[in-house]
This record gives structure tokens, C-alpha cells and sequence, in this order.
């Protein structure tokens, strides 16, 4: 039975709920059975927090039990939230050492928004520290596994999210997207993962990487379940100067649950397919996928014109001037006196030195390093001011496309699948160029949903829409679209191929398969 249920979508659990047929507190013990029970394989979680879990469920259970009117799908539903989401007593690490021990006083926006509609965190999962990275193997507490091949990443930042929905720990993530985290991993793992606009949920009480960047959003199993998700967490909040006073569309949580239904909103779509989007490098047979994806869209009504974007080469080096910049004048609060263990028995300056150099990890201090290089004296005008003006040229790529009528423009996730363990790991530029298709989204401040599109060689390959800013429930609709006309597919049908092993307890830890892969 309780196999059953983690293999349910939310919506499907939120009928259950209402019908009597079963509770919170079963949902939720299916969920932390399964994520107890693969979290040695997978490495997903860094808190699997089942006391307080089962004390959220019990109070969901007396929700339902009184009939709450116009009570949210999300009610009773288990959640994973990305360890960098604060919550209050809990741990926040943001997978880095130098938060280790360290206790949130308060509870992020969307903590208070996910305990307000009465959905069920089940605990915090492992991530790139501080939110850099592209396959979660920069997390201070190891890698973490992807359930298709036990061997390869899961993409990141929000590896541990995407893989506690993939396998079937939780119905519903949490991940925040700097240049990528949320729609890469989803990708790689092939579940559904979207970035809201820039402003459409609060910041409050998150990790800061790159403030201009950082969105934070939903990862489910369907696009119906991602809305579901953002309706939840979405909306104005005054305590993050960004949060924009835009009403949260109730079409979020209305989308068509028939697949005839869906697949109507594909009819007279214009979308719009960005040839810089096909990089150079990019996996031949990832990229049939995506051309498979779009002539399935044709058929099903929707026009789809080759369009340019022509400044998308330039995203990566702005993104890696931009986002370091922000993150090293983020990062500089943690001294050892605020924040986390302190080390060295120095004077002032001698701890602030041996906490940095101790807490955080190599590829942290390399962002700090560009970031503060980028805004020094002397080379803020070239490097900074300069990125910032292209960063407007990006932008005004997307604006000039969306001016024309286009609803939505189809492009790549990733340029390849999840890949080997260690395979991008010395050549950090490599691992950058993994979210090339994606950086440029947020550089623009747009909305992005990666959906699932098919297999190469078994792996997992995303689609990736593109929406104007504030056109959630068109993008979310025209997603839904393509998953019902390909609701008949065989790949639709599968399930991880590894997920059987990961219940295993003979099985290598995620570290230990990379560094056996090392060895090789
Ligand atoms: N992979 C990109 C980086 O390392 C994006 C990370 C993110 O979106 N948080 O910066």
C-alpha cells in the first residue's frame, strides 16, 4: 500500500484525502519510509525530519476531518524543501560547512505560505553549496545520485529536490534557479521543474546567491502539480523589496485534468524555436529529442517558427561576471560571528580568514574570487558595468520576440543528459557551459518550465518553454498541452531505471561511487 501511494500524483493524493480514503499521517509515512529508505543510495536528503513531519500531518488530518472550506490541493500533501530555505528552529546549511549547526529564527516566506495552505514538510535535501553548481557534486555533505544511473549526477543546483521527487520520496519539491537549478535538474532527472518570473515569490528567508538572479519554484511529477505548487508559494510579501504586487492567478490551480482538454491549448500557439538555443556540443540525440517534441506540437496545432536571440552567447560570460559579483558581496556575512562554527583562536581578522577558508569549498571561494575581481576598483566599469549593459541586450532579445506575438519559445533544457560522476569537475567551464539554455532566462528575469520530452540512450531529456514575464498560467497550460498529447508515450511509462537499487543497502553511497569512478 504505501508504494502505492508515493507513486501518486499530488492531485491524486489531495482526491484520496477529501474522499476519506486515506490520511495525511499515511501519506506522509509512505514518503518518509521511502525517503529513509533510499536516502543511502541517493544521497537527497540532508534532514528527513519524521517527528515534526508526522506532528504537520496530524494537524492536516484535523484540517480535512472539519470539512475546511475552500481548503488549497496542497492540504495534507508531503514537501521537500531545499536546504536553504529557512525554517524556523531547523537547520538551513545551504549545503556549505560554514553553516553547519546554524538554526533559522524565522521561517521563510514560503515556509509560512506552505504551513498556511497545510502541506507537510518532510525535510531538507542536499544541494551545491550556496546554490553553485550544475550536478550537486559541490555540496559540503557528497554527491548525490540520480535514480536513472546510479553513476551519473543528478544535475544541480537543486540535485537533492529534483531526485526526492524522481524517486518517489515526495510528490513536491522546493529548488530556487540562479541560472538553471531548478529547470537542469528536472531535466536530468525527468520530472517536471519550473523558475517563476523574477518576483512572483518572495525571497524572504532564503539563502541569498545572486540576488538579482535567485527564484525560487516548483519541481513535481506533472505540470498540473507544479502550478498546484507555485499557486502555493507565489504572491507579494513586503519584506523582499522584490517581491512585485502582482495578484497569484487562481488558473494555476485550474488546469485541465483530461488530456483532451489539455491538448486544446496547443491549438493556434505561436511559439517561437531560438536557433542559438542548439549549441555547439550538444548531444545529437538529445537534440532529436527536442525535434521529435516540437513536431509533436505542430501536429497538435500550435505553429512553431525558427526565431533568433541573437546576444545567447554572451549569457554565460555575463552570468559568470553578474552572479559572482552579487554572491561575493552576499556571501561576505558569513565571518564566523554571525553565522555557524567560528574557527582559529586568532585575533578578529585571523578567525574571519581560518572560518572562511575552513567553511567554505573550492568552488565558493572561486566565485568569491571572480566576483570580487569583477567589482575591484579599476575593473568594475569593464567587467561589472559592461555585464550589465548586455545583460539589457539579452533581455531585449526576448522582449523584441514576445513584441511579435510569440506565446512561448521552445528550446533545449541541457545540452546533454546527466553525465559520470567527476566527468565535469576539473574543468569548471565545462561544467558552466551545462546551462547555457538556461542562464539567459534568468539574466532576463523570465519565466522557464522544463518538462520531460523522451529518453536518450535511457536518460532523461528536457523541454524547455519560455514565457513572457508574468504568463505563468499560459506556460503552465501550454505545458500541460504537450504532456497530454504525449500521454500515450512509452518513455511516459518508465520509471528510473535504477530505482530498484536504491532501497539497497549494499549499494555504494553516491561518494563512494565517485571516487571508484575516480579511480578508473
Ligand atoms: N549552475 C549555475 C551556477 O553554478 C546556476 C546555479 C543556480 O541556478 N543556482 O551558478
Amino acid at each position: 500500500m504505501s508504494g502505492d501511494l508515493t507513486r501518486l500524483t499530488a492531485h491524486a493524493m489531495a482526491d484520496r484525502l477529501r474522499d476519506g480514503e486515506v490520511t495525511s499521517r499515511d501519506l506522509t509515512e509512505a514518503h518518509l519510509d521511502a525517503a529513509e529508505a533510499g536516502n543511502h543510495a541517493l544521497n537527497a536528503w540532508l534532514l528527513i525530519d519524521r517527528e515534526e513531519a508526522l506532528r504537520q500531518a496530524d494537524a492536516a488530518d484535523d484540517r480535512l476531518r472539519r470539512g475546511e472550506a475552500a481548503a488549497h490541493p496542497l492540504l495534507g500533501i508531503p514537501v521537500a524543501l531545499k536546504d536553504l530555505i529557512s525554517v524556523r528552529g531547523g537547520q538551513c546549511t545551504a549545503g556549505s560547512r560554514i553553516l553547519e549547526g546554524y538554526r533559522s529564527p524565522y521561517d521563510a516566506h514560503i515556509t509560512e505560505r506552505l504551513r498556511a495552505v497545510g502541506a507537510v514538510i518532510l525535510g531538507k535535501t542536499n544541494m551545491d553549496e550556496f546554490a553553485m553548481g550544475s550536478s550537486n557534486e559541490h555540496s559540503a555533505y557528497g554527491p548525490v545520485a540520480n535514480p536513472w544511473d546510479l553513476e551519473t549526477v543528478p544535475g544541480g543546483s537543486s540535485g537533492g529536490s529534483a531526485v526526492a521527487v524522481a524517486a518517489y520520496h515526495a510528490p513536491l519539491s522546493i529548488g530556487t534557479d540562479t541560472g538553471g537549478s531548478i529547470r537542469q535538474p528536472a531535466a536530468l532527472t525527468g520530472i517536471v521543474g519550473m523558475k517563476p518570473t523574477y518576483g512572483r515569490v518572495s525571497r524572504y528567508g532564503i539563502v541569498a546567491f545572486a540576488s538579482s538572479l535567485d527564484q525560487i519554484g516548483p519541481f513535481a511529477r506533472d505540470v498540473r502539480d507544479a502550478a498546484a505548487l507555485l499557486h502555493a508559494i507565489a504572491g507579494r510579501d513586503e519584506r523582499d523589496s522584490t517581491s512585485a504586487p502582482v495578484p497569484v492567478p487562481d488558473e494555476l490551480i485550474d488546469l485541465p485534468a483530461s488530456d483532451d482538454d489539455a491538448a486544446v491549448g496547443l491549438k493556434g500557439a505561436r511559439l517561437g524555436l531560438p536557433k542559438e538555443y542548439f549549441v555547439a556540443g550538444m548531444e545529437p540525440d538529445a537534440r532529436r529529442r527536442i525535434e521529435e517534441a516540437v513536431a509533436a506540437l505542430e501536429r497538435a496545432g500550435a505553429t512553431v517558427e525558427e526565431v533568433s536571440l541573437p546576444h545567447t552567447d554572451y549569457g554565460l560570460a555575463t552570468y559568470y561576471i553578474v552572479a559572482p559579483a552579487e554572491a561575493s558581496a552576499n556571501l561576505a556575512r558569513y565571518d564566523g560571528i554571525r553565522f555557524g562554527p567560528q574557527y582559529g583562536e586568532g585575533d578578529a581578522l585571523g578567525n574571519y580568514l581560518a572560518t572562511r577558508g575552513r567553511g567554505f569549498g573550492a568552488e565558493v571561494k572561486r566565485r568569491i574570487m571572480l566576483g570580487t575581481y569583477a567589482l575591484s576598483a579599476g575593473y568594475y566599469d569593464a567587467f561589472y558595468v559592461k555585464a550589465q549593459k548586455v545583460r539589457t541586450l539579452i533581455k531585449r532579445d526576448f522582449d523584441t520576440l514576445f513584441e511579435q506575438g510569440f506565446d512561448a519559445l521552445v528550446a533545449p533544457t541541457s545540452p546533454s543528459v546527466a553525465f559520470r560522476f567527476g566527468a565535469k569537475m576539473a574543468d569548471p567551464v565545462s561544467m558552466y557551459l551545462s546551462d547555457a539554455c538556461t542562464l539567459p532566462v534568468n539574466m532576463a528575469g523570465l519565466p522557464g518550465i522544463s518538462i520531460p520530452c523522451g529518453l536518450s540512450e535511457g536518460m532523461p531529456v528536457g523541454l524547455q518553454l519560455i514565457g513572457p514575464a508574468w504568463s505563468e498560467p499560459r506556460l503552465f497550460a501550454l505545458a500541460r498541452g504537450y504532456e497530454a498529447i504525449t500521454s500515450g508515450a512509452e518513455w511516459r511509462a518508465r520509471e528510473p531505471a535504477q530505482l530498484a537499487l536504491t532501497t539497497d543497502e549494499a549499494q555504494p553511497t553516491p561518494a563512494e561511487r565517485a571516487a571508484a569512478l575516480a579511480q578508473r
